[in-house]
């Protein structure tokens, strides 16, 4: 698996970013519920107003009709005693219209359909045999009716209502009944155009040919209206609400009802959208509300972000240097303050200490020579190595006590290392400032010289080999050394290979009589 390049965000800037989502989130889905929640109860609460405010004025119309048809129906019985008493019909007609205003005109008439009184007074028609089919109607029927909408001759919408007159022995002799304009200030105005419509709410009633009785656009009162849903609904009896498109298109919010015993519509309905339109008013406030808090919040959030990744961030920085001598106060000085960053730092710290103690260590004990106090060979080849690193010139002395072996079968093996010893301390005397003496092994020292070409070297180790010759060493009298010599050139280019040219001159040195010096 290939591993995934680490991104240059910190964790800071990753806390933050996930926490703005996350604000983000929680602020756009907590809107849109509020929207959701708000539009519903919007919703409901224009449908259910205008569903009482339907059912209100059905009621209204209803009782209207019923006190109409109760006064018609005391002055029936009135006349049916007295059918022939014209003067009698004349008082009754005018006393019903003065009575209720609402009566445009009082008719009445015959069994045949024959004119018997009109108030007000239209004297051409009485006398004359009404054919219109409201008056026909309720000669047919008999019984108490409100007629179609209809338009008169006088172009004026016209309702009729009648009650049957019969004689006190159940013979038919005709109708009384009013008309009601509908078109001019009359009943419904009083009943509808009384209430006051905001929001686009309007309200119509039809009757059952669908023909508009009252529109709260009033130039459409009389249009016949096609497609209603609504409509249609109250005319099949039903009353309630619905949300239903209008004949332009528009979404409305609906209550609708039946008028009782006329079997008229009373619709009012609200535009969805106005119903809805305090909504956005709404969301614009709770928006501007939740701002301040949300500033405290993303401050709070800004303030944590830095908090927590602040130990994490001192501790990234330390890691990187964790074998400087000052990385134990640096991670000391670090606030752990919560549990994983305090277990990294604590971590860190036995690390550090673990480090450095073992890097103390190696470097005395495994890189210096216990008997001569010289470096040993595996600090010669670090050394080595670090000078081709640094591509500096240097030059390297291998060195061996001539017949070291008899010193040790002549005196010991004590007295060799005390001999070991004081060559050792002569090497690193006679040696310059920045040289660098080692104990290669047994007998066999090293010198290695920065910045030293051959001639240079090749004098330092004749001065130690005159040294060594002509110091008293004791208990184990004169000594001679034998040194080879080589620098590092483009025959010699690797450490290895420098120090076998050495080992090589060396090896000459002894051949060619010891105590001497080759280069
Ligand atoms: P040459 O002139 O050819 O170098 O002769 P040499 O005797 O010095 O060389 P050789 O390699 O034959 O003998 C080295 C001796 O050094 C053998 C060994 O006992 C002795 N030796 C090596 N290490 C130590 C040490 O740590 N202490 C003592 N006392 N003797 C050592
Ligand atoms: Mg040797
Ligand atoms: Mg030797």
């Amino acid at each position: 698996m290939s591993k995934l390049r680490p991104l240059s965000i910190g964790l800071r800037g990753l806390i933050l970013v996930l926490v703005l989502l996350t604000v983000i989130a929680t602020l756009c889905n907590s809107l849109w519920v509020a929207y959701g929640v708000q539009r519903d109860a919007l919703v409901h609460s224009a449908l259910q107003a205008n569903q009482a405010y339907t059912s209100k004025v059905a009621s209204s119309i209803g009782q209207f009709l019923d006190s109409a048809h109760s006064r018609l129906s005391y002055s029936s019985r009135l006349l049916g005693r007295n059918f022939n008493d014209l003067q009698l019909l004349r008082e009754e007609a005018v006393h019903l219209q003065a009575e209720d205003k609402a009566f445009n005109a009082v008719l009445i008439v015959d069994a045949s359909g024959k004119v018997l009184q009109i108030y007000p007074d239209k004297a051409q028609i009485i006398g004359t045999t009404l054919t219109t089919e409201d008056v026909q109607q309720a000669l047919k029927e008999r019984r108490p009716l409100v007629s179609h909408a209809y338009v008169n001759a006088a172009d004026n919408l016209i309702v009729f209502i009648s009650q049957p007159v019969f004689s006190p022995s159940g013979q038919f002799l005709g109708i009384i009944g009013a008309s009601i304009y509908i078109r001019k200030q009359g009943i419904l105005h009083t009943l509808i155009g009384s209430h006051y419509h905001q929001d686009g709410t309007f309200a119509f009633v039809a009757d059952e040919n669908r023909r508009l009785l009252y529109h709260s656009d009033h130039r459409r009162t009389g249009e016949v209206l096609t497609t209603s849903a609504t409509l249609d609904a109250a005319l099949r009896g039903e009353h309630g609400s619905m949300e239903a498109i209008n004949y332009q298109g528009i979404p409305m919010l609906a209550g609708y009802a039946q008028v009782p015993d006329a079997n008229w519509a009373v619709v009012a309905q609200q535009p969805r959208e106005q119903a809805l339109a305090p909504l956005a008013q709404l969301l614009r406030d709770m928006f501007i509300k939740v701002i301040p808090a949300g500033l405290v919040g993303l401050l709070v959030i800004w303030v944590a972000t830095l908090l927590i990744s602040r130990p994490l961030r001192q501790l990234a920085h330390s890691a990187k240097q964790l074998s400087a001598p000052q990385a134990s106060e640096q991670l000391q000085a670090i606030n752990g303050w919560y549990a994983e960053a305090a277990a990294i730092r604590r971590a860190l710290l036995a690390g550090v200490q673990l480090l450095q103690q073992k890097l103390g260590h190696l470097s005395h004990q495994a890189q210096s020579d216990p008997l001569t106090g010289l470096a040993n060979r595996r600090a010669m080849s670090a050394a080595l190595e670090a000078l081709t690193l640094a591509q500096r010139e240097y030059a390297v002395l291998a060195l061996d006590i001539d017949h070291f072996k008899r010193v040790n079968d002549t005196f010991g093996h004590d007295v060799g290392d005390e001999t070991l010893k004081q060559v050792a301390a002569i090497i690193a005397q006679d040696s310059r400032e920045d040289d660098l003496a080692f104990r290669a092994g047994g007998e066999e020292f090293a010198l290695i010289l920065p910045e030293t070409d051959l001639q240079a070297a090749r004098d330092i180790a004749e001065r130690i080999r005159q040294t060594i010759a002509t110091t008293q060493i004791a208990p184990s009298g004169p000594l001679t050394i034998s040194i080879g010599v080589a620098c590092r050139n483009d025959e010699t280019p690797t450490p290895e290979s420098i120090l076998k040219r050495a080992d090589e001159h060396l090896y000459h040195a002894k051949q060619t009589g010891r105590n001497r010096v080759v280069a």
